[in-house]
């Protein structure tokens, strides 16, 4: 082992603070300080976009200028640093390609990330003395050809040769998929074979992210379901039969949330703030958060948000769909998001008034209020790589509501209501009823068991979704790769021993633990209907007919908070053009004359569109037979041992998830397993017409099993459980019954407007 640190170029087209659009730019903004809290000399590469502010760019400094050819182009590149936190950032400079007003939508970003690739790769040559890049660590397509060029043109040079590429895929939606012409013009690869044929999706395009697949020695994407789902036609967006092929460096690592900003015992901008051991706070922050939007002010109806990009992703037809049920049946609805639903939001808002709010902006600061005053969280997502609302809302104490996919089913551990185990609700098929039955199973138990909502709520916010394990996680991926470097975490500076005598402070007792929170026991705001639990569809519309509970005072005033505090929250909301993220994606490319050195000078400029959209057939998923363990854990020994998903006639899911919990929690292992009940209570839905494509998907798809002794033996559990009792069993298929009857107990005077574009079912290659 030799004493170099791991040394990480770390490039993505977006960073928090200086740009972000989305979860991207969350990633390379907590990431890297977290690598470098684990012991590796991080670089972060990004494009010094115009929009970068001024308090930044002052304090830039400029350290190198090249130039970078590109197809027949030599661009000029400057490099400009800033150190933040340890972390050293080096901003790419060409005002040509990125002094716009916005990062992307541009009918030249094939060119700009082309450049940006190829720059990244030309700028190890310009690092910092003494850094000398082990890994290069790419991230979405914007930076998917680096390792392209890296194996293409800069492989003998000796710096090269020990620089190993890890690519991570964010979402595989958008690939940057553009028309071939680019491969001479821009690219200057047409002569190469192997560069033009791996780099080639169809005969008239290329394919940025299949390059950095087939190019890169390892790959990584945010969530460990969601690696194993892009194997699969379904999610995989044409680039499966790779993934499947290089599954052997495939692997998926959690994304984690800042939970120094996201903290509600320090959050500013809620309007109290509350811990798990005291829980007060919370409710203040409900009150204040129902009267903000106009919905009744009571505790005894469960106030279930989102905050989100109104996207079909998003699972907004489920939503749309499942409303009238939810809203009807008692529970309070608020939305805050922008996107292609925000017709339909509103139609809700005006027919609900009290019950249901919508807020179409973009509203950081609200946002956090949503997430503090909420019971449950929505995010019934058709697909989604990792999400991080869904860790926000868990560590607020919010429980979320979740389809079972992707970053979903890795970080909610679904109730079980024979252990009082989980951190939220979830449910598996992309349906409408399927969704509505998971916010019911919430809401009886809001209404019904104070304590074991409680409970719920304490493990929701035990969860550990710090960076941390993450950072952790990426160590070891790039350790495997350069074995040589010993990634020993640096020993935390340990204080110098006090001498004998017991200064004052270490003379004082250790502060004594926080009494837990004594939950009043509200009267169950029961109803009669609630009293008779197997017919769940009585149950499910005291609202209507029968208010769901005596109407409560507010269990506590809301606690007041200076103005002053509440004038800073509401002035930080800022804006998310998501019109951006669904942008048609046309790349006008330069036609250059078809010489294979690609240095022509005569050339001739002619528009090309890229053929670059593709549409995705939006569908109803079959329930998989799927056995999961998952243990998730700080410092996570790789579970690598592979498990075919069997697929199966019979719709019986086990999953087993064992969580490690924050050291701090006395519950910490929570070791969950109430698939069978769930299978159980949706058994008279059972589709079996729609198992055949599933099956033969999972067939391909390798699950990970956790070979770990805890989630074995809750695996164990969990297949023990179908003989729970059978009245509780009775109570958990009610709600299906009243799926099935859903539409009677509708008010639906008039149909909900269908939303006026549906602009994901045309997925193009370009989000960002
Ligand atoms: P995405 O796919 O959009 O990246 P994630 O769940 O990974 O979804 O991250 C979304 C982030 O954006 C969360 O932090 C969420 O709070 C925030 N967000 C989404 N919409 C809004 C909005 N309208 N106002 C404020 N914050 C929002």
């Amino acid at each position: 082992m030799s004493d170099k640190k791991m040394q990480v170029v770390f490039a993505s087209a977006e960073a928090a603070p200086f740009v972000k659009t989305g979860g991207l730019g969350d990633v390379a903004g907590s990431l890297p300080r977290a690598l470098v809290a684990a012991g590796a000399d991080v670089i972060v590469m990004v494009p010094k976009y115009g929009t970068i502010a001024s308090e930044y760019t002052d304090r830039m400094e400029h350290v190198a200028d090249f130039y970078v050819s590109l197809g027949w182009r030599n661009e000029y590149c400057g490099l400009e640093r800033l150190v933040i936190d340890g972390v050293t950032y080096l901003f790419i400079d060409n005002e040509r390609y990125f002094k716009r007003d916005y990062p992307y939508g541009f009918f030249d970003d094939g060119e700009r990330f082309a450049f940006f690739s190829k720059a990244v790769t030309e700028s190890l040559q310009h690092l910092p003395e003494g850094f000398q890049c082990d890994v290069l660590h790419c991230n979405d397509w914007h930076t998917a050809l680096a390792p392209v060029f890296l194996r293409e043109f800069y492989q003998g040079l000796p710096l090269y040769e020990r620089v190993k590429t890890v690519f991570s895929i964010h979402n595989i939606a958008f690939q940057g998929q553009y028309a071939d012409t680019i491969l001479n013009d821009i690219l200057g690869m047409a002569h190469i074979p192997n560069a033009a044929r791996q780099l080639r999706c169809d005969e008239r395009s290329i394919n940025y992210m299949q390059g950095a697949l087939d190019y890169s020695d390892a790959i990584t994407t945010v969530s460990p379901s969601y690696a194993w789902e892009i194997q699969t036609p379904e999610y995989g967006e044409g680039l499966d039969g790779i993934l499947r092929r290089r599954s052997n460096v495939l692997s998926g690592i959690l994304n984690g949330i800042d939970t120094d900003a996201w903290n509600p015992a320090t959050d500013p901008m809620i309007h109290a703030n509350y811990s798990a051991a005291d829980m007060s706070g919370k409710k203040a922050c409900k009150a204040a958060l129902q009267e903000e939007l106009g919905l009744e002010v009571r505790d005894d109806r469960p106030l279930m948000v989102m905050v989100t990009r109104l996207t079909r992703q998003k699972g907004m037809d489920l939503v749309t769909y499942a409303l009238d049920r939810i809203l009807s049946g008692g529970v309070q609805v608020a939305v805050l998001g922008t996107g292609d639903y925000e017709e339909p939001m509103r139609y809700f808002a005006n027919k609900y008034p009290g019950t249901c709010a919508a807020r179409i902006t973009f509203d950081n600061a609200l946002s956090h209020r949503m997430y503090a005053g909420a019971d449950m969280f929505l995010m019934p997502s058709l697909f989604e790589p990792c999400g991080l609302s869904q860790m926000i809302a868990m560590r607020y104490g919010t429980l979320p509501v979740v389809r079972e996919t992707g970053g979903l089913r890795d970080t909610v551990a679904p109730y079980n209501q024979f252990t009082g185990e989980g951190t939220g609700f979830t449910f598996a098929n992309f349906n409408g009823d399927e969704m509505g039955d998971a916010v019911f199973r919430g809401a009886r138990l809001y209404w019904d068991d104070h304590a074991a909502w409680d409970q719920l709520v304490q493990n929701a916010m035990a969860a550990d979704f710090s960076w941390v394990r993450s950072a952790d996680e990426y160590m070891n991926l790039y350790h495997n790769l350069h074995p040589e470097i010993d990634i020993t975490k640096p020993e935390p500076v340990v204080q110098e021993p006090e001498p004998a005598e017991p200064t004052a402070v270490e003379a004082e007792p250790a502060a004594p633990a926080p009494e837990p929170a004594v939950t009043e026991a509200e009267p169950a705001p029961k109803t009669e209907q609630a009293a008779e639990p197997a017919d769940d569809a009585k149950a499910e519309a005291p609202a209507k007919a029968e208010e769901p509970a005596p109407k409560t005072e507010p269990a506590t005033e809301p606690a007041k908070k200076t103005a002053a505090k509440k004038a800073t929250a509401s002035k930080t909301a800022a804006k998310k053009p998501a019109a951006r993220k669904t942008a048609a994606t046309k790349s006008t490319a330069t036609k250059a004359a078809e010489k294979p050195a690609a240095k022509a000078t005569a050339t001739k400029p002619a528009a090309s569109k890229a053929a670059a959209t593709k549409t995705t057939a939006a569908k109803a998923t079959a329930t998989k037979t799927t056995t999961k363990a998952t243990a998730s854990k700080a410092t996570a020994a790789k579970n690598t041992a592979k498990k075919p998903s069997t697929a199966s006639a019979t719709k019986t899911a086990t999953k087993s998830t064992a969580t490690k919990a924050a050291p701090a929690k006395a519950a910490a292992t929570k070791t969950t397993a109430d698939k069978p009940a769930t299978a159980a209570a949706t058994a008279p839905k059972a589709t079996s017409a729609k198992t055949a494509p599933k099956a033969a998907a999972a067939k391909t798809a390798p699950a990970k099993a956790s070979t770990s002794k805890a989630a074995t033996s809750s695996a164990a559990k969990a297949t023990a459980k179908p003989a729970a009792p059978k009245a509780t069993a009775a109570k958990a298929a009610a709600p299906k019954a009243a799926a099935q009857d859903s539409s009677a107990a509708t008010p639906a005077d008039k149909p909900a407007p269908k939303a006026k574009s549906v602009s994901a079912a045309k997925r193009t290659t370009r989000k960002r």
